[in-house]
């Protein structure tokens, strides 16, 4: 299956990885493009030096296109531009911020630059700002996520109807099944986050992998809109935010109780108590730990297939 995701980014499959912060180094990167689809290092909790070795390593274990993800709130942001410009990343993944900033830079150093959007409006801001595709993701994805709390069912259709550049759909798509479900919505590939946080090649902890292979459904929440939103497996902490939540706690409470380094203590240091474990509501589909390629290569297939099955279960004539 070619799509015109797979001639912009020149990959084999529409599949892009996310860019997970504690999940996505470049072995889960490199796993992913040799497996044909599009590899991507999470750069949003890696300090500038880690980030080029990173890159490099990424670079010498594939000689496949890959790409970084950059929030663009993160502290030293003008160090990782420079660097992914200096290490001739071929695209990059922007999000958490305004794309009108940095997508003309990108772009006159040779980059292919793709954007992470929740609503229209944003949509339409970064197809204005020159962007070359977008990630529509929906309120089901985990991490940072939109305030709209728009579905990705309706997400794509709305976004497809305002905007012409190549869409990429994400929140919910763990399978093959939700691949092609968001292919018949009008998108022209998706990502994945969750199911790829819980390969062999992630850099998570083995004890944040093995709780979304134990989470079902229900166990996910988005959650501290006040401070940036964020989707997390409902855990002690979670259950600490709520209690705060419910005793009437201000921005300010909220972001004192958060402190800093949750998602580290939780996702790489496998704290499952007192950490932030960001993951998306697929997770209840996810049933085990496996090799990154076998994800891409199962849900090509799989995808293939309930499009065929339904194509031959209905009679279109
Ligand atoms: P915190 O402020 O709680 O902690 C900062 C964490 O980031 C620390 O663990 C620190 O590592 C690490 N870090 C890496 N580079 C830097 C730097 N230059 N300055 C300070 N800290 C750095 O932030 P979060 O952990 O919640 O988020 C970190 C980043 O990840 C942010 O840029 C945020 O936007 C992004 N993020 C993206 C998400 C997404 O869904 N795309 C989800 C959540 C966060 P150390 O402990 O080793 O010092």
């Amino acid at each position: 299956m070619r799509s015109i995701i797979c001639e912009l980014l020149n990959i084999k499959y529409p599949i892009v990885q996310g860019g997970m912060i504690w999940c996505s180094g470049w072995e889960l990167a490199a796993a992913v493009s040799n497996a044909g689809g599009l590899g991507v290092i999470g750069s949003g909790s890696m300090y500038p030096d880690i980030l080029r070795s990173e890159i490099q390593k990424c670079k010498a274990a594939t000689d496949k296109p890959f790409a970084v993800n950059v929030p663009l709130l993160y502290p030293d942001l003008e160090a990782h531009i420079a660097i992914i410009i200096e290490e001739k990343v071929p695209i990059v993944i922007t999000s958490a911020g305004n794309p009108a900033t940095y997508t003309a830079r990108f772009k006159e150093a040779g980059l292919t630059v793709i954007h992470v959007v929740a609503n229209v409006k944003f949509a339409q801001k970064a197809e204005s700002a020159g962007v070359d595709a977008i990630v529509a993701e929906g309120f089901e994805a985990g991490g940072h996520n939109g305030r709209e709390e728009t579905t990705t069912l309706c997400l794509i259709p709305l976004i497809k109807q305002h905007v012409q550049i190549p869409i990429i759909a994400a929140g919910g798509i763990g399978s093959g099944a939700a691949m092609a479900a968001v292919l018949c919505l009008g998108a022209d590939g998706v990502q994945m986050g969750s199911r790829f946080a819980a390969t062999h090649e992630s850099s998570a902890h083995l004890n944040f992998k093995e709780e979304i292979v134990r989470a079902g459904d229900g166990e996910t929440a988005l959650t501290l809109k006040e401070i940036t939103p964020v989707r997390l497996l409902k855990n002690a902490f979670y259950q600490q935010v709520q209690l705060a939540y419910e005793n009437g706690a201000d921005k300010n409470q909220l972001t004192a109780l958060l402190g800093r380094g949750r998602a580290k203590k939780g996702m790489f240091e496998g704290d499952l108590i007192e950490g932030e474990l960001e993951i998306g509501q697929v997770s209840a589909q996810i049933n085990g730990i496996m090799r990154a390629r076998d994800v891409v290569e199962e849900t090509m297939a799989e995808c293939l297939m309930v499009l065929q099955k339904t194509n031959r279960a209905y009679n279109f004539d």
